[in-house]
């Protein structure tokens, strides 16, 4: 049996497993013929719809969202409002069309007729996921430039501000008292009325459709983007991801799963009230995705059902097991015991229990990898090869008139870190910086690709002015770079390192992500031949290992990877900075050969780099710069014998052994 089982494919398996859970959800209310439980269950898929949201901005983007819930507190009252008897404006001749189309009703009063708001659920469903992505936009736009514990504590507020600003309109909201009256769905021209069966469909539908969405997103250009962004931001605008547009459509898909979710759960109540939507609701929902595992599909919705099921099963029968005990030792505080009201003391504990004993929730969104095989890690090293990679050179020649660098200047405080530094790298050219460390070598990779503002000067690169530009839209000008500490996505697979890599030359947006149209399927099949082709630049060191996570492998195949991650953006001119430090000789020799292959495709390339017999193999052309100025510039023979630079790098009056040896 266990032979048999082995021998189903992975892929085959998730399908079986997704089919039996299908099933069972199905048959759970057909064979369980409880109401309350159904209602329980019901409540718990609308949990996990919320977690689903939550899930692509913590998740998925890495934006810590403390007031989620906010989103569903406008879905619900969006819902409330165009469904009750809270809103009744005076009937005039313009409200026929909408009465004519059953989104309004005229109801005759004496004292003038007025008029019911009587929007469909079905109608509200997307409706109201559309107009909570609207206030997630509006939300995320001003506060998404902020990072970690400060995006943190300004969701808290917007979180908090939702409920009070309901708790304070009262004339559309009924402020504290609630709505009341809201209508249930009504299919057929039937009411859904209080039974629990029908919610519960409803329920399962909606986490079905958004567990799809999930991990259609997830598996797509757009949720690389994503991932991207959670594990290094500047690396990933770096790469050509927009930051600030990736992370609103993040903020702005999470918060329409919880708009929806509302007008789904108001429905069920029909009730709605301010404290439905607090802030302990947005710590719940979180602390289901840290349960489940923050980013795994599958494992936010589990851990929603559990706790959400815990809450309304368990901690109930707990409770009743603790009196039972108590009457039976007569022990009478035992009576007192009520664990559903202490339900934020237990979220804390797990919390706490989760971050001791298994980060990565219940599910883990990446799955533990075997580490090669010592016969694949000792297969010989091939020397990396350019067949078919045509394509890198001639995208590197296209309307190219090389990188100007002209009186650059970069100030941090009183520190001068670039004095009016010029350079020119000609199309096809070879140029390396050199200088002792701090010179501000890396700050002048950092100015042209716009990781930092320059305070002064221009750059041109291919014509354009590229000063002032965001970082991504220089790598898509075909500006591509390394970092000189290197910065991977590093919990992703090296595929997909390199995946992201090609993001800004790839067009696919979250709708073609969800429902995948034969462009988008050759799109991405088309992307990931060429990434496989990038890794086997570097013959067999990445590519078998294109599936493994980034943090497993050695560092000289972390700059390899990132090196591939670079040349996957198709770009004109390569920056490179100090690929090979911590390579051992073999090692250095191996990548400078690659350098060169790349050069004799006819891609530009400025490097810097400290091992002087590199830069004598590659350079046509040496930079040095000190101190932030540039000392000297020629070919490296004639920068061997510069006495500036022998100075700069030696010191004073010391024979520049050093030097003439390398
Ligand atoms: P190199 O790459 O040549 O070793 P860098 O460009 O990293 O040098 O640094 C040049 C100078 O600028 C150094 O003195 C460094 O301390 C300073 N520097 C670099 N980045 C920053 C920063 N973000 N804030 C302040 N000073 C910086
Ligand atoms: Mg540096």
């Amino acid at each position: 049996m266990s032979r048999l089982f082995a021998r189903v494919s992975l892929a085959r398996r998730h399908q079986i497993l997704t089919l039996l859970v299908a099933a069972a959800a199905i048959a759970f209310p057909l064979v369980h013929d409880n109401d309350a439980d159904v209602d329980s269950a019901a409540n718990a898929a609308a949990y996990a719809t919320l977690a689903l949201g939550l899930n692509i901005v913590v998740g998925f983007a890495g934006l810590l969202d403390l007031g989620y819930a906010a989103f569903f507190a406008i879905g619900a009252y969006a819902y409330g409002i165009l469904t009750s008897f809270q809103v009744m404006p005076h009937w005039g001749p313009l409200w026929e069309p909408f009465a004519w189309l059953q989104l309004v009703q005229r109801v005759p009063q004496p004292g003038g007729d007025l008029v019911r708001f009587t929007v469909s659920f079905w109608i509200m469903l997307p409706v109201s996921a559309l107009i909570a992505a609207g206030f997630g936009v509006l939300f995320g736009a001003p506060t998404l430039r902020l990072r970690g514990d400060y995006l943190a504590i300004v969701t808290l507020g917007f979180g908090e501000i939702v409920p009070i600003v309901v708790r304070n309109v009262d004339s559309v909201t009924n402020g504290a008292a609630g709505l009341n009256g809201i209508q249930a769905p009504r299919l057929f021209g039937h009411s859904f009325g209080v039974a629990a069966w029908p919610y519960y469909y409803v329920a399962i539908a909606l986490v079905a459709l958004l567990i799809f969405v999930s991990v259609r997103l997830r598996d797509s250009r757009i949720g690389r983007a994503w991932m991207a962004i959670r594990e290094d931001e500047t690396a990933a605008a770096a790469m050509g991801v927009d930051r600030t547009r990736t992370k609103l459509l993040a903020f702005a898909i999470g918060a329409a799963f919880a708009g929806a979710t509302g007008t789904f759960y108001v429905a069920k109540l029909q009730t709605a009230t301010p404290e439905m939507f607090g802030f302990p609701v947005s710590v719940m929902i979180l602390v289901m995705v840290v349960l489940g595992g923050m980013g795994s599909v599958w494992g936010v919705v589990v851990g929603a059902v559990l706790l959400q099921l815990l809450q309304s099963w368990f901690l109930e029968d707990i409770s009743g097991w603790i009196h039972d005990l108590g009457n039976a030792i007569n022990q009478p505080w035992m009576q007192q015991v009520d664990l559903t009201q202490s339900i934020e003391l237990i979220f804390g504990q797990i919390l706490v229990f989760m971050m001791l004993f298994r980060r990565d929730g219940l599910i883990p969104a990446t799955r533990k990898q075997s580490s090669l095989s010592v016969e694949q890690q000792h297969a010989d090293v091939r020397r990396g090869g350019f067949v078919g990679l045509e394509g890198l050179g001639e995208f590197a020649h296209q309307g190219h008139s090389g990188l100007e660098v002209s009186g650059v200047t970069v100030r941090y405080g009183g520190l001068v870190a670039l004095n009016a530094i010029d350079l020119s790298v000609p199309v096809g050219g070879v140029v390396a910086v050199i200088g002792p460390n701090g010179s501000g070598k890396s700050t002048l990779f950092n100015v042209i690709t716009g990781l930092t503002p320059a305070d002064g000067g221009a750059i041109r690169f291919d014509g354009d002015g590229l000063l002032g530009l965001p970082p991504h839209a220089i790598l898509r000008r075909g500006v591509a770079r390394t970092f000189q500490n290197i910065r991977l996505f590093t919990n992703l697979s090296v595929l997909d390192n390199v995946l992201i890599g090609q993001h800004a030359r790839l067009k696919t947006g979250p709708i073609a992500a969800v429902f995948r149209p034969p462009s988008t399927r050759r799109e991405e099949a088309a992307a990931r031949v060429w990434a496989s082709q990038i890794l086997g630049l570097f013959g067999n060191r990445l590519l078998p290992r294109a599936s493994q996570t980034v943090s497993h492998l050695s560092y000289a195949n972390r700059r390899r990877v990132e090196i591939a991650r670079a040349l996957a953006s198709r770009p004109k001119i390569l920056l490179l900075d100090e690929p090979t430090a911590g390579m051992n000789p073999a090692e250095t020799l191996e990548l400078a050969e690659q350098i060169k292959s790349l050069h004799a495709l006819g891609l530009t390339i400025l490097l810097i780099e400290h091992k002087l017999d590199v830069v004598t193999r590659l350079a046509d052309k040496v930079v040095v710069l000190d101190h932030g100025e540039k000392i000297a510039e020629g070919t490296p023979d004639e920068v061997r014998r510069n006495e500036a630079v022998l100075q700069a790098y030696l010191g004073r009056g010391t024979l520049a052994k050093g030097m003439v040896d390398a």
